[in-house]
């Protein structure tokens, strides 16, 4: 079961399910949430690009 990564910065364990609306620190903006968001965004990014390049190999 996946656990919100924002509460687990603040010692929290919470399941993630259902749990993205209603968390406390989805905008906070501590050292570490920041680096958590930062980290999947650029994990987003870099899926995007692949998925860019796959596309453009198969044409
Ligand atoms: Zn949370
Ligand atoms: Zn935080």
């Amino acid at each position: 079961m996946p656990k919100c990564v924002h509460c687990f910065n603040h010692g929290i364990v919470v399941d993630a399910r259902g749990h993205r609306y209603e968390c406390l620190y989805t905008n906070c903006s501590c050292n570490a949430c920041v680096a958590t968001r930062n980290k999947r965004q650029l994990m987003a990014t870099r899926v995007a690009e692949l998925k860019k390049q796959r596309n453009k190999a198969e044409i």
